[in-house]
């Protein structure tokens, strides 16, 4: 991508939210990025411009047959007023992946992260700075074209927008409970489950409403054949801490390969923590609670970052993990990756970008 980003600055600021009233996905800032995709002039037109609707023929082959990508990001204040972004250009990878799978162009990894860098940049006071808020940053594409044949659309837009979000855990982190889903299940081998396409949410609304009738704060997804094996919590990835070793299920072709999950594991690794990814299956969750070495389980993903998991619906039973409570090794680990997010510590690793 050679062409230069053009902006358009909006002539009306909305207001600030109140940063301890913040919540997720409602209110967007100024400004937005975009760009679109035509065979002819490939991926083009880059260009910041005031946040507003969009228009899209009815046709639109996104609205029918759901050809869509999206990545999940954020950034970060820093105690000094620095802004960050973790592992940009991981996200950027991840959706030249999906739209691998997707049958959607590439887009220029290199030049989205500085094109997302720029919008940061230019919306850097919609960045709260309260302990634990942070600005969410939502890449999407769509394909636009006004086409009912089922084909690939020939048209895309990609769109950057952004809004600012509240303290995951405004009480102190909190343990949850999942109900491990017997019935529908997420994804299969050979399909999108690696990916982040939007069917795969639409998809799992029906478990995540019986997850919340049976008490429960999200769904533990099994695998698609057998429904035997562990792949995700939620929108997280899983890991258990089993008899001082962590295990966490094997990239297999359903699991989204989460940005966090590689940061835990990275971290666990330079922390001489065993730490193994394979298959686990709900049996094996199931017997090593009953012997009393199921330690802790968490899930990870960039809204929660760690999310320790207090207690386990399978079935008729109910496991309760680490008496309820937010296990040592969780708590490590959301300390230490929240502070390199924040610069409050040591980024060994070069994970932060400002
Ligand atoms: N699995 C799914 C299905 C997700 O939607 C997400 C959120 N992107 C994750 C795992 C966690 O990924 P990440 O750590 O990159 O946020």
């Amino acid at each position: 991508m050679n062409d230069p980003i053009e902006i358009t600055l909006a002539k009306n600021k909305k207001p600030k939210r109140d940063p301890n009233q913040l919540t997720f996905g409602t209110y967007f800032t100024d400004h937005m990025f975009m760009m679109d995709y035509t065979p002819e002039n490939g991926w083009h037109q880059p260009r910041i411009v005031p946040y507003a609707p969009i228009t899209l023929d009815p046709a639109a082959v996104v609205f029918h047959y759901g050809q869509a990508v999206f990545e999940g990001m954020k950034a970060y204040r820093t105690k000094d007023d620095r802004v960050l972004l973790f592992r940009p250009e991981k996200n950027m990878k991840r959706i030249n992946l999906s739209n691998e799978r997707l049958s959607i162009p590439p887009v220029d990894e290199a030049f989205l992260v500085e094109a997302i860098k720029k919008l940061v940049t230019i919306e850097k006071d919609w960045v709260p700075k309260e302990p634990g808020t942070s600005l969410y940053i939502r890449p999407f594409i769509i394909g636009t074209e006004p086409y009912l044949g089922v084909h690939p659309s020939r048209t895309y837009m990609f769109m950057v927008i952004l809004c600012p979000v509240g303290a995951y855990y405004p009480e102190g982190i909190n343990p949850v409970k999942i109900y491990v889903e017997s019935k529908y299940v997420r994804a299969v081998n050979g399909g999108t489950g690696h990916t982040k396409t939007s069917g795969n949410y639409a998809a799992s609304f029906k478990a995540q409403e019986e997850a919340q009738r049976q008490g429960c704060a999200q769904v533990l997804w099994l695998d698609g054949v057998e429904k035997a094996y562990v792949e995700e919590v939620g929108s997280m990835n899983v890991f258990f801490k089993i008899n001082g070793e962590v295990v966490t299920p094997a990239l297999n072709g359903s699991i989204l390969a989460g940005v966090t999950r590689d940061s835990v594991i990275q971290l666990l690794k330079n922390w001489g923590i065993p730490v193994t990814e394979r298959k686990i299956s709900m049996e094996e969750v199931y017997q090593a609670h009953a012997a009393g070495t199921l330690e802790e389980a968490f899930g990870t993903g960039t809204a929660a970052v760690i999310s320790p998991i207090g207690g386990l619906i399978w079935k008729d039973t109910e496991m309760t993990i680490n008496e309820g409570k937010a296990g040592a090794l969780s708590m490590k680990l959301y300390d230490t990756i929240t502070g390199v997010q924040n610069g409050e510590i040591d980024d060994p690793f070069g994970w932060t970008v400002e």
